[in-house]
Order: structure tokens, then C-alpha cells, then sequence
């Protein structure tokens, strides 16, 4: 079979409930499945008891965050994905091109299975009568981040409109602070982002074909790059989920495929709401809204909300201020 069509043999509800491969949608192999945050970084940060909470409410130890795996994809290119960004996080930066690609492809496949997992938990309490739950445009965001996570198995070209990949990627250095735990975790599903520091190296993704970069380079305060604490990646984190909860627009892709290459091909943005009212210009994202902002804020960097929102301007307060001096 074909890469495009294994990965949209998985991209299906039907694969989705009936527990298949989340990486080929062909039968899953019997054991735990493919961990969701992978067993080196739990190692390495002693996550397997930490426990992470789900949309539906659950609190979820790490070690249990599983997804339907086959035996072909855990240990041929999902393993190759894991070992390929290791000396990434050992080195700390984010150099060249293949650098983001590599990471994009690794937070494409955890982001996967959180989508996954998720949407397998949705489907458990579905009514079937009721018909799908999972939205159309939910599967359709899906398969976009598989295209990502698909080009580790064959040489792909890209060929994007806002830059050299197709999705999002803003990556920090992390100053050592003392007491601090090294390892942080955060996803929005809603807006397909997720962000996760370990160690010295602080990365967060958007699959959203790069508009959110088009939008902004180098993110929140154009710090991607740049040299920040704990505290304040977790903000960069919640201020970069936030916005992509606010996209509004998404891609239409082509591809094409023989037997040693794909190619993935941005050919227009579509905006889901259409125009902006009384202007000629398509809406690609929703305003920002402060107040709506300090809600992610509060969630993200578990802080109080009269820490980060200022009723009296009706703005959000920034951990960020010391860095901005020089901007
Ligand atoms: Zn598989």
C-alpha cells in the first residue's frame, strides 16, 4: 500500500473506535500500545506515575497514555522518529531546517495521539444512533498532521505557502532555575498545538500549516530563539495555544506519490467563516481577546487569575517584560 493511503486507512473514524493503528489504521499489535509522551522522556523525567488530565476530566498517569499500535510502526519508523530528535533535546538547539522538520515530526506523533486518545474516549460514550461525533473538518485537520508525520517513512517534498514546512514550530532555551523540574507538557487539541520543554529545550508546535508563523515568525514577543525560564515558557506556551484556538481558516493540500517519493503541496487557504464583514480579505483568525487569553493563562501556567489579568486596564500581565527591554 501507499504511505497516503495507509495514513488515510487511519484517519477514520472507523479506525479510530475499532482501535487500529493510529499510524496505518491496519490491525494494532496486542501489547500497551505506542506511549503517547515516549518511555525515554519518561525516563528520563520520571513521568510514569505524574499524572496528565483529559478533556473528559480523567487524570491519567503517563505510563497508561497509550494509543493502538502495530508492531511494524512501533518499531520501524515511529522508532526511528524517537531516536533521530534524542540528540536534539541532548544539544539543546534548533540549527537547521531538518532540525525543525525532524521535531515536527515528533511533535506531529504525539500530538497524533493525543488526538487520537482523545477522540477514541469520545467515541466510547457516543451514541451510535446519533451517527459520527468526531466533526468532518476534525478529521480533515487530522490527516494535515499526518502528512508531517508520514514523510519519515519516504523521501517528501514540501511545497508550502507561508515557508519551508507546514506547520508551526517556535523553539526556546531554557535557563536552569533552581527547584525546577525540567519537564513541562501542555496541549490544546482544539487548536492542534502542543508545547513540551525537556531540559534545556523548549519547543511548541501548531499544525496549522504555518499560519500562525505567517502571523507571526518567531511568536509571542518575537522570542522564538531567545533564552527564557521555565515560567515564561509556559506562558510563551498558553499564549501560542490560545492563538491557535483563534485560527480560523485551513488549507487545501494535493499529493502525489510513486514508489520512492510524496509530495505534499499547499495550493490555497480556506477560510471557514469567509470574509472579514466589510472587507475584501478572507478571516484566518478570530480577534484576540484579552480576557479569553487570561483563561489560557490561568490553565497553562497555573497561576491566579488576578497574577495574570489586570482588571483595571483589562489587559494580560506578562512574565515576559524583562526580556522585551531590548526589543
Ligand atoms: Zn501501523
Amino acid at each position: 500500500m501507499k504511505i497516503l493511503e495507509l495514513s488515510a486507512r487511519a484517519v477514520s473514524e472507523k479506525s479510530i473506535s475499532a482501535r487500529q493503528c493510529f499510524a496505518c489504521g491496519g490491525p494494532a499489535s496486542t501489547g500497551a500500545g505506542e506511549h503517547v509522551a515516549p518511555k525515554w522522556l519518561q525516563n528520563r523525567f520520571h513521568l510514569f506515575d505524574q499524572r496528565l488530565r483529559l478533556l473528559n476530566g480523567t487524570l491519567i498517569p503517563y505510563r497508561n497514555l497509550t494509543v493502538p499500535c502495530c508492531k511494524d510502526c512501533n518499531n520501524g519508523f515511529l522508532s526511528r522518529i524517537e531516536s533521530a530528535v534524542q540528540p536534539i533535546f541532548e544539544r539543546g538547539t534548533v540549527d537547521t531546517r531538518d532540525d525543525k522538520l525532524l521535531l515536527g515530526r515528533w511533535l506531529s506523533k504525539i500530538l497524533i495521539g493525543f488526538l487520537v486518545k482523545e477522540t477514541g474516549l469520545l467515541l466510547d460514550r457516543g451514541r451510535p444512533e446519533s451517527g459520527p461525533i468526531v466533526p468532518a473538518s476534525f478529521l480533515e485537520e487530522l490527516s494535515h498532521c499526518h502528512f508531517i508525520l508520514q514523510s519519515a517513512r519516504k523521501p517528501t517534498t514540501f511545497r508550502c505557502l507561508h515557508g519551508d514546512l507546514p506547520f508551526s514550530l517556535y523553539f526556546y532555551e531554557i535557563a536552569d532555575a533552581e527547584g525546577d523540574e525540567g519537564f513541562d507538557l501542555s496541549t490544546n487539541i482544539f487548536g492542534q498545538s502542543v508545547a513540551i520543554r525537556a531540559g534545556r529545550l523548549g519547543v511548541i508546535f501548531v499544525s496549522d500549516g504555518g499560519l500562525q508563523m505567517h502571523a507571526g515568525q518567531r511568536g509571542p514577543y518575537e522570542l522564538s530563539g531567545s533564552v527564557v525560564n521555565g515560567a515564561q515558557f509556559r506562558e510563551l506556551a498558553a499564549r501560542v495555544h490560545y492563538k491557535a484556538t483563534l485560527r480560523d481558516a485551513t488549507h487545501f493540500y494535493m499529493t502525489f506519490e510513486n514508489d520512492n517519493i510524496m509530495h505534499v503541496e499547499q495550493m490555497h487557504v480556506e477560510s471557514y467563516s469567509g470574509l472579514i464583514a466589510g472587507s475584501e480579505e478572507d478571516r484566518i483568525f478570530r480577534e484576540w481577546d484579552e480576557r479569553e487569553l487570561s483563561y489560557a493563562l490561568v490553565a497553562y501556567t497555573r497561576c491566579d487569575k488576578t497574577d495574570v489579568y489586570d482588571e483595571g486596564t483589562k489587559t494580560c500581565k506578562s512574565t515576559l517584560g524583562p526580556l522585551l527591554r531590548g526589543h
